[in-house]
């Protein structure tokens, strides 16, 4: 009689039936997460990061007055020399920015003017100064001028009452300076997200202490660390905890009980440490996933009390994709910050990429500007999830599609810069 194995699902398969697809658990996550709704009202520049909770409407109009976009002559629109014609003008004062011209200009006169400088109401064109012939205290000006030119119009940049940033922006230098420019000092924002993370496994040792046979040091919690800092989050650094029931009950209720969100890796693989989805049962709500992705196929998601948690899978690299893919937008949610539109790019594989149907891959890759002047995007050699410098050395991931088997050099793919999301 022939003998057969039946092996569980498990991490070489390729095609799995009771697998999510990223998009369903993106979807789902983000269903039972919610926004904080505290807020603060935080000094300008300290609101950089932070998501704004109120619009910022303009009390004002910017630029407030008309005025020049060049330095040289204001002057009156029915000055103009016509077709073929030259025209002499009297310049009788200057405009600087800041210092209006305090006179009237009539006809047949022109005043000096600066950059910046508030236009006289009587005139409707700036002649910049390399385009007059002076001649004493007049200037003689061409028929090359055209009404309006080098005018900035009040309110060109933002009109009164106009919302300038809506809530769910996340403040960057430019709404810093924004905001300024209305005049305002500080700006009402929500409250910052903590997020409390742990790493579990006996074999994980810290920085600096000395490694036994078979054992690693703990990499997960520095790139949690880089990543969650990056997005402006509290973070609460639970350490590594060991392999055992009490440690990882007291951990994870310690965790939630002080956290907004809990993140765990390591020990969601299948049939590795059950016991830990024994306790995450037992003091919480929480599935555990399989998605049909490469890296990161277990997720184990859900509640600990009133926290969301996220147990992310150990492998190195597999932290990080599922990171960036699930974690990042949902504590964006949390934050009250609009999710940005995922930022996919197409590029010419520069080299073969081997993939199998049944999962979205993320590999790591290398994008630069090909010599034909097209983005062109080479992968790393070594594409195990255990590889972290294949992370450190790309600039962004590839996403290659469920059904998509292997891919050829110079076939279109899809890319995603990591400056997007880092
Ligand atoms: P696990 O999901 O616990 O089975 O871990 C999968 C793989 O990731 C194993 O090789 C672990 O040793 C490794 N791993 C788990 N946690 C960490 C960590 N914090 N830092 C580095 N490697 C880890
Ligand atoms: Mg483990």
């Amino acid at each position: 009689m022939k003998q057969v194995i039946t092996a569980d699902p498990n991490c070489e398969d390729d095609y799995d039936d009771a697998s999510l697809t990223c998009d369903d658990a993106l979807a789902r996550i983000l269903e039972r997460v919610k926004p904080v709704t505290a807020t603060e009202v935080l000094p300008v520049r300290e609101a950089l990061g932070r998501t704004l909770a109120r619009p910022i409407v303009s009390p004002i109009d910017v630029p407030s007055h008309r005025n020049s976009a060049m330095d040289g002559y204001a002057v009156r629109t029915s000055d103009l020399p016509g077709t073929g014609s030259l025209k002499r003008l009297r310049v009788i004062g200057s405009a600087f920015a800041g210092k209006p011209f305090p006179g009237t200009v009539s006809e047949d006169e022109a005043v000096r003017i600066m950059t910046g400088a508030v236009v006289p109401p009587e005139t409707n064109v700036v002649i910049m100064q390399e385009q007059v012939e002076i001649d004493g205290t007049d200037i003689v000006v061409d028929d090359r001028h055209k009404d309006g030119q080098n005018v900035r119009a009040a309110g060109e940049d933002i009109k009164r009452d106009t919302a300038v940033l809506k809530p769910g922006r996340v403040i960057g230098p430019a709404d810093l300076g924004l905001i300024a420019s209305l005049g305002f000092g500080t700006a009402e924002v929500y409250r910052r997200v903590r997020v409390a993370f742990l790493s579990t496994g006996d074999e994980l040792r810290g920085v600096g202490e000395q490694l036994a046979p078979g054992e690693i040091y703990d990499s997960n919690r520095y790139t949690l660390h880089g990543m969650l800092t990056r997005l402006g989050i509290d973070i609460i650094d639970l350490g590594v905890v060991a392999d055992n029931r009490d440690a990882v009950r007291n951990a994870l209720n310690s965790a939630a009980s002080q956290a907004d969100v809990v993140i765990s890796s390591g020990g969601v693989s299948v049939g590795e440490a059950d016991y830990i989805k024994e306790i995450l049962r037992e003091v919480g709500q929480v599935g555990f996933w399989k998605v049909a992705m490469k890296p990161g196929r277990p997720l184990a998601f859900g509640h600990i009390g009133d926290a969301v948690f996220f147990g992310l899978p150990g492998n190195p690299v597999s932290v990080m994709v599922t990171f960036y893919q699930f974690v990042q937008p949902s504590l964006l949610k949390v934050m009250g910050a609009e999710q940005a539109p995922s930022l996919l790019i197409k590029a010419a594989a520069g080299n073969v990429l081997k993939k199998r149907p049944g999962r979205v891959e993320y590999q790591r890759g290398f994008l630069t500007m090909g010599s034909d002047g097209r983005a062109v995007v080479h992968t790393e050699a070594d594409q195990g999830s255990g590889i972290l410098s294949s992370m450190s050395n790309a600039n962004c991931f590839v996403v290659l599609p469920m059904d998509g088997g292997r891919v050829e050099t110079g076939a279109a793919v899809d890319v995603q810069p990591f400056f997007g999301i880092m």
